[in-house]
């Protein structure tokens, strides 16, 4: 009820505070400090027409900025996809930040959420949607309480314009956070992943074109346009583009959201970004792109990371969460506390994944591994679930093989 009823920023000021403690919040800029550092000019720009929808697609696209909630998907030829579709359209930003290890878009939000906010708005105007919807992952209590505060700051001085932002609650499952699930939980409905094609630039929410972008994606909009698209450009290394803000964990001395260079490779991300290895560690192997993206050997620290450059190692560095696990870590129980995690956040829907990861967990339990059946079940899944989660939960396993022989029992 709270959910489908919190459809304005004032009704969901009301949910987000009842009854609830209000969390603690970082000093963040506000509205206020925001537009003292030139905020929402760009939007102003846009909406008076001094600059064109083109103008601004063309300095996203050679800019290279790709879709970060992980997929790396062109964000100026979405914008274009979208945009060529007949309307009404909608634009809805994906902020249910689910991927193990992923806590990037939290420090966005909570560090500087106007500029997320003025992207959203920027996209709204670029899709002439009247309507944009915030998904935020509901276990981000301080990130709602800001967004709540701010929105409503925003319709107060006239900002919004003509755009309702309507910020949705997420209900605790992984699987909203793909994006067709999260549609449907929008609508109201049980998080069930479609089938795609159509994609939701044709057939998204409430059956309208809708622009899907993730939280970081639309952060780094303003300062694209404003600085120019070589700005973001030139800040990636060995042959990539952009920034990359990697969520660092494990056996580091400094882990924390690191804005890295896009193809930085992961000894130079735990060295010049976390102060090297934690104390008395020794690199053993790394998860590029949290429990999804597979596991690498410390042998293959050297490879940059981007979108395109680990699919050959059968890895991918998906939402940038980068796991830094030393000796003395036995990747097999990586490998069967990811699969936990899997089996238990599957929605069910598919036979690959609802019974493989069920049974590839049953398999693992032995104390000798039928090794021949686990690469079957891992290659039905890979092969015939519907959505990433399904495709993807194997991933850990087949590093295990290929990587790491000696961890497996
Ligand atoms: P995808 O490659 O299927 O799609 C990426 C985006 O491009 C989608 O918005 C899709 O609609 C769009 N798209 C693709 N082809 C299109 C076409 N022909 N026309 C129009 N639009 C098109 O990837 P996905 O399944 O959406 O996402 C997978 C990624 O999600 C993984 O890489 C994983 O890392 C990431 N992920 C992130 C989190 C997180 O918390 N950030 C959690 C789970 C998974
Ligand atoms: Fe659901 Fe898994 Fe199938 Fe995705 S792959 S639709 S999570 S059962």
């Amino acid at each position: 009820v709270e959910r489908a009823t919190a459809d304005s920023a004032a009704a969901a000021t009301e949910v987000a505070l009842k009854g609830e403690a209000p969390p603690a919040l970082p000093d963040y800029p506000d509205l206020v400090r925001y537009r003292a550092d030139g905020g929402y000019r760009l939007l102003e720009s846009c909406r008076s027409g001094t600059l064109s929808f083109e103008t601004l697609v063309e300095r996203l696209e050679k800019s290279g900025l790709r879709g970060l909630g992980g997929a790396g998907f062109p964000t100026g030829r979405k914008w274009r996809f979208v945009r060529q579709e007949p309307g009404p359209r909608l634009v809805a930003v994906n902020a249910d930040e689910s991927e193990p290890g992923t806590f990037k878009d939290r420090h966005f939000l909570l560090s500087d959420p106007h500029r997320m906010l003025e992207g959203i708005l920027i996209a709204a105007w670029a899709m002439e949607a009247d309507e944009a919807y915030i998904f935020l992952r509901d276990e981000y209590a301080d990130a709602r309480a800001i967004l709540t505060r701010e929105i409503a700051a925003l319709e107060q001085a006239g900002l919004a314009g003509g755009t309702r932002i309507i910020l949705r609650r997420g209900a605790g499952a992984y699987i909203c956070g793909e994006e067709s699930a999260m549609l449907e939980s929008l609508e109201g409905k049980r998080a069930l992943p479609r089938h795609k094609p159509p994609f939701p630039s044709q057939v998204g929410l409430f059956g309208r074109p809708t622009l899907i972008n993730n939280v970081e994606t639309l952060f780094w909009v303003r300062d694209i346009v404003e600085k120019g698209p070589d700005w973001f450009a030139e800040g990636g290394r060995n042959g990539s583009k952009g920034f990359r803000s990697f969520s660092v964990s494990g056996r580091v001395r400094e882990p924390g959201v690191k804005i890295a260079p896009a193809g930085i490779t992961a000894r130079e991300l735990i060295d010049e970004f976390c102060g090297g290895m934690a104390d008395g560690k020794v690199l053993k192997g790394y998860l590029p792109g949290g429990a999804s993206g597979g596991i690498l050997p410390a042998s293959m620290a050297d490879l940059p990371l981007d979108f395109g450059t680990l699919e050959a190692h059968g890895c991918f560095i998906g939402s940038a969460a980068v796991i830094v696990l030393a000796e003395g870590d036995d990747i097999a129980d990586v490998a069967r506390n990811l699969m936990e995690f899997f089996e238990d956040e599957s929605c069910g829907q598919c036979t690959p994944c609802r019974v493989g990861a069920e049974k590839t967990l049953a398999l693992m339990a032995a104390e000798r591994w039928d090794r021949p059946l686990l690469g079957e079940v891992a290659r039905c899944m890979t092969d015939a679930s519907i959505c990433g989660l399904g495709q993807a939960a194997p991933n850990g396993l087949l590093s295990l093989f290929r990587y790491f022989p000696e961890d497996v029992r």
